[in-house]
């Protein structure tokens, strides 16, 4: 079928507005007729690079109505409406235990057009052009999807808009709902009041924060966020180090800090901002310095401890108890030594030979 879809080429900054072909759908996939598409920076990054083959279709924030299904799809029928969404496999163990998000097959999925020849591949004239962008290249009048990939959404609801909830929204609103889980009563601060951040703001007021700072370099991002519910806005810039500026607001520091900027510094900032034991969650990936995209996209939990987070006066003791029953030998470890051949001990320990010195007097 005919479809009017922007095209994103290798080296061209504008994506072009073209006419193609778009394969029908098979028989466990969706048409769907685009009716509103949200623009996510990763379509933007996806345009200048990150694996993704060109020419493509992109576009990743789709809503819009059911226009038929292949013969073994059963989840939506013509005439619904849907979201669709990242896609992800449905078989593999983040799949199967609830974590589509890490998916084995993310980037296979949604960058790397590995279903490339399958029903969703543009065609312009004789020459094939890459779909499949989050199982869906909706930046087009129609679009393939799957069914893991296309939400069906109440017909009240204003469709055109809806899209935006597949990616930017859910994962800010996401990381707090679902990642922090922030409880009532608890602080927040957040790093970057773009889309992603500001769903942050919102999805911090129905889990009933008690402070909500947001943090941004643009006094019109702010402005929005404490529309949206944020109690505190500090407007970052060189001069200001926003981590003491929250900590002016809240002494102690926050709760949790989620930083959706991908900037190093800002990573920095929102961690100096926590209180003890705090949480800090982030959704992009700072180009510079430490590589976390293993740590982003596996869902890795990361966190600082001291002192194995004990509390001495219980935990030695209880310690001890497993010890006189025999289930924590630790004397296992320990290799005495009179205090005045201190120094072999050390050479000792440094060597291998022992693990665990320990001087008697
Ligand atoms: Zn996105
Ligand atoms: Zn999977």
């Amino acid at each position: 079928m005919k479809v009017k879809a922007a095209v994103a080429y290798e080296g061209r900054e504008l994506l072009s507005i073209e006419e193609l072909e778009l394969s029908e759908p098979g028989p466990d996939d969706i048409l769907v007729r685009i009716v509103g598409c949200g623009l996510c920076h990763t379509d933007v990054k996806a345009r200048e690079g990150m694996g993704v083959p060109k020419p493509i279709v992109l576009g990743h924030e789709g809503a819009g109505i059911v226009e038929r299904v292949g013969e073994r799809v059963t989840k939506v029928k013509p005439g619904d409406h849907v979201v669709l969404t990242y896609d992800s496999c449905g078989a593999c163990r983040a799949c199967a235990g609830g974590n589509p998000a890490y998916c084995e097959h993310t980037r296979a999925l949604n960058f790397t057009d590995d279903r490339f020849g399958e029903p969703g591949v543009f065609r312009k004239g004789s020459d094939p052009i890459h779909g499949h962008f989050f199982g869906q290249s909706s930046f087009s009048t129609y679009a393939v999807s799957r069914p893991r990939n296309t939400v069906p959404v109440r017909k009240d609801a204003p469709l055109e808009i809806l899209g935006v909830l597949g990616c930017g929204v859910q994962t800010g609103a996401g990381a707090v709902m679902n990642a922090f889980q922030a409880k009532p009563g608890s602080t927040i601060a957040i790093f970057g009041a773009g889309p992603v951040g500001l769903s942050a703001v919102m999805a911090a007021v129905v889990c009933g924060c008690s402070a909500i700072v947001a943090v941004d370099v643009l006094e019109s991002r702010l402005a929005m966020a404490k529309q949206l519910g944020a109690t505190h806005a500090v407007l970052a810039g060189p001069q200001v180090k926003a981590a003491e500026e929250i900590l002016k607001i809240i002494p102690g520091g926050v709760d949790y800090a989620f930083d959706s900027t991908g900037r190093a510094d800002s990573f920095q900032q929102a961690i100096g901002s926590l209180a003890a034991k705090g949480h800090f969650g982030f959704c992009a990936i700072p180009a510079e310095g430490l590589n976390l995209s293993a740590v982003m996209l596996g869902g890795i939990s990361v966190r600082g401890i001291v002192q194995g987070d004990s509390v001495p006066d219980t935990f030695i003791p209880h310690l001890i108890d497993l010890h006189l029953k025999g289930r924590f030998p630790f004397d296992k470890l320990v290799t005495k030594y009179p205090f005045e051949r201190i120094n072999q001990a050390v050479e000792d320990q440094a060597s291998g030979k022992v693990v665990k010195p320990v001087f008697t007097f």
